[in-house]
This record gives C-alpha cells, sequence and structure tokens, in this order.
C-alpha cells in the first residue's frame, strides 16, 4: 500500500462536471492506497476574487484580501468531498489551519513554518481519502495566510514530504514538462525527467508548470513530483534530484520569455555609488529587476541597462528620470520590444563552448543579442521580440534539445 498526495489545479476543477470526473480519478487512484488529495480554488476564482476586492479597494488590508483569497479552496474541498461520498467513497475535507499547517505571518506570500498533518493521519487511519485545502495556512498569531499564487503546488509538496509520501503527482491542463512551448516549437519533447535546478531555472525563465517555491521545497526535502495530465491517463515528468547521467544532455530546454521590458540609464557618471542609487531608486518602487548590463566606461561615463517586468516598466522609467536629474545623467530610455531567450541545462556544467554555439545559431539567422546573461546551467539573451520564436526554434535545432534524456 503507497501513500500517495495527488495535486489538482484550477483549471481540472473548474466546474462541476470536472469536480466529479477527479472525483473518480482519485477514487481509481485510492483502491489499494492511501490518498491525500490536494486541490486549487476552482478555474479562476481566485483571479476573480482579487477583482471584487480591487472594486472595493485599490490597496485592500492583506489579512482581509487572505481571508478573501482563502475561501476559494475551501469550495473545492468540499465539493470534491461530496463527490466522492456520492461514489460511495468514505472522504474527508480538511481547510489548511485544520491540517495544522503552520506560517510565518507574511500574508500573501507565507512561508511554511511546520505541518503536523495529525488530522490528515486521522482521516487515512479511518480509511478515508483526505481532502485538503491548498495555498492557505494559520499564522503563530492564528491569522489565515495564503502562500503565494500557485501556492497549492507547495501544500502538496509540503505535506508529501510531511507524510513521507511516496510520491507526489502535481495534475495539471499540460502533460508534463516540455522541451519547448509546443506551440513554437513542433517537435519539442516532453521529458520523462528534470532535475530540480533545472526546474528552477525554467520557472523562473518562463515557463510556468511548478510554482517555483514547491520546487525549491521539494529539492530541500527530497520530494519526487510527477507532473501529469488530469484529462489523459499517460505518465508525465518527474522532477526529481540530479543524475550522473543527466548531464550527457547538454541542453535539456529552450525558455522565452516575452512578460519583460529594458530601461537604461544613459551616460551615468562612472563613479561609486552610483549603481547603489540606480538600483535602490527601482528598490524603492518594489520593482523587481532580471538582467542589468553596465558598458564600459568612456571619458569617466557609462550606460546601464536592465530589464524589468512590462506591467512596472512605466514606473520604473518614472524612477530613473529622477535618479537621472540627481545624478547629471542624460536621460532614459526604454524599450518593451524585447524577449528573453534561454537555453537551460545540468549537461552546461560538464560541456564547454555551449555559448558559442548559442550566439552562432543566433547570429546565423541575423538575430542581435542586447543582453547576456549566465549561471551554471542557463545562458540567457535579449533579443528583438519580434524574433523570439524564430530564435526558439533555431536553438532547439542546434541543441537538438532534450534527446537522449531519460
Ligand atoms: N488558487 C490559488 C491561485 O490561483 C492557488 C493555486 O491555484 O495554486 O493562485
Ligand atoms: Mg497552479
Amino acid at each position: 500500500m503507497a501513500l500517495i498526495v495527488q495535486k489538482y489545479g484550477g483549471s481540472s476543477v473548474a466546474d462541476a462536471e470536472k469536480i466529479r470526473s477527479v472525483a473518480r480519478r482519485v477514487a481509481a487512484s485510492a483502491e489499494g492506497n492511501q490518498l491525500v488529495v490536494v486541490v486549487s480554488a476552482m478555474g479562476r476564482t481566485t483571479d476573480q476574487l482579487v477583482e471584487l476586492s480591487a472594486q472595493i479597494s485599490p490597496s485592500p488590508d492583506p489579512r482581509e484580501l487572505d481571508m478573501l483569497l482563502a475561501t476559494g479552496e475551501q469550495v473545492t474541498i468540499a465539493l470534491l468531498a461530496m463527490a466522492l461520498h456520492a461514489l460511495g467513497r468514505k472522504a474527508r475535507s480538511l481547510t489548511g489551519p485544520q491540517v495544522g499547517l503552520k506560517t510565518d505571518g507574511a500574508h500573501g506570500k507565507a512561508r511554511i513554518t511546520e505541518i503536523n498533518a495529525e488530522r490528515v493521519r486521522q482521516a487515512l487511519d479511518a480509511d478515508a481519502i483526505a481532502v485538503v485545502a491548498g495555498f492557505q495556512g494559520l499564522s503563530d498569531a492564528d491569522e489565515i495566510t495564503t502562500l503565494g499564487r500557485g501556492g497549492s503546488d507547495l501544500t502538496a509538496v509540503a505535506l508529501a514530504a510531511a507524510l513521507k509520501a511516496d510520491v507526489c503527482e502535481i495534475y495539471t491542463d499540460v502533460d508534463g514538462v516540455y522541451t519547448a512551448d509546443p506551440n513554437v516549437v513542433p517537435e519539442a519533447r516532453k521529458l520523462p525527467r528534470v532535475a530540480y535546478d533545472e526546474m528552477l531555472e525554467m520557472a523562473s525563465l518562463g515557463a510556468k508548470v511548478l510554482q517555483s517555491r514547491s520546487v525549491e521545497f521539494a529539492k530541500k526535502y527530497g520530494v519526487a513530483v510527477h507532473v501529469r495530465s488530469t484529462f489523459k491517463p499517460d505518465a508525465g515528468t518527474l522532477v526529481t534530484k540530479e543524475e550522473r547521467q543527466m548531464e550527457e544532455v547538454v541542453v535539456t530546454a529552450v525558455t522565452h520569455d516575452r512578460s519583460q521590458a529594458k530601461v537604461s540609464i544613459l551616460r551615468v557618471p562612472d563613479r561609486p555609488g552610483l549603481a547603489a542609487q540606480v538600483f535602490g531608486a527601482i528598490a524603492a518602487n518594489n520593482i523587481v529587476v532580471d538582467m542589468i548590463v553596465q558598458n564600459i566606461s568612456r571619458d569617466g561615463y557609462t550606460d546601464m541597462s536592465f530589464t524589468v517586468p512590462r506591467g512596472d516598466h512605466a514606473r520604473a522609467v518614472t524612477a530613473l528620470e529622477a535618479v537621472a536629474k540627481k545624478v547629471g545623467a542624460d536621460g532614459v530610455a526604454h524599450d518593451e520590444r524585447i524577449a528573453k531567450v534561454s537555453i537551460v541545462g545540468v549537461g552546461m556544467r560538464s560541456h564547454s563552448g555551449v555559448a558559442v554555439r548559442m550566439f552562432a545559431a543566433l547570429a546565423q539567422e541575423g538575430i542581435n543579442i542586447q543582453m547576456i546573461s549566465t549561471s551554471e546551467i542557463a545562458i540567457s539573451c535579449v533579443i528583438e521580440d519580434k524574433y523570439a520564436e524564430l530564435a526558439v526554434r533555431a536553438l532547439h535545432d542546434t541543441f537538438d534539445v532534450g534527446r537522449g534524456r531519460a
């Protein structure tokens, strides 16, 4: 008998019919196994609740916003438990606070501090399926908190770790992790396995399959996470610890991100403390900076460029214009028509010349590189947005991405 944690995302439980069909799948998995099911809010419920709160207040109190958002998951657990009862199965719905999911007090992005899962064990001991609300917990001050958008993934992984489950299955509307977006690259392959670090890079580079914090947590506690489709029976992708054999494949995935904008401050006096002033102004506006490039200094002046989320770029420009004036820079430029294309793979650690091959592949298509950044297992280039898909296809082809990954 195995102990299985399954998580179903919002699109998998979007209406009553879908909830009934999830119940059938859960019931079948519970045959001869102990089962814990974590669910998200139905469909776009969380977005709708956020929109609703915005109609009441432009800046709702974070405590009240969490109180509101946590209701979404509570609807799903009750309905799924009822659907399981209708199939003649024992099932018990439980909220985050009821399963002892303790967090810090950071509303909207709370961190898990402890899970005792006592009520889950009691349900399992009573031969019932435990149906747990994702995304929510209770702070030390007994306040309801949420774990950040997509946080049900984290609830599932954390419960799997606490219960020492045999596997954590994340059911979603895609059937696994691909070597590239199949809408852009028809030859993209589904990867049987990816290393935690690759998955983390892919998430931060624009491929959203699992919430990043859930992957960090899975890595820390060694939870194997199986990403698979709610609507198809096929095996999906196992996100797991790195194995030596994974390094034989140089590039595991090509990602692209069209959600950023480039901002530059021009002819900044080149002296100590200026970068701190520039980025201090950006940080003071709570804008997250991704890539940064500073040109070599000429006659005591330099240009600095960086990328920010597109939605924040107007605020970044305003903040930067004020700094430019103060420090005597020439001005500010910005460009929204950029895209970031990246290659990812643990194999980069042991293969050389990877960057050169990437740059050559882009050059061959006549694509100019505006910015470059690297990590141990990823290389990213900012290019003109209109070339994004061409670049992804060219890179996928050049590296025969994912080939040989078992
Ligand atoms: N319902 C929450 C959200 O939409 C949590 C989740 O779906 O994982 O972000
Ligand atoms: Mg999700």
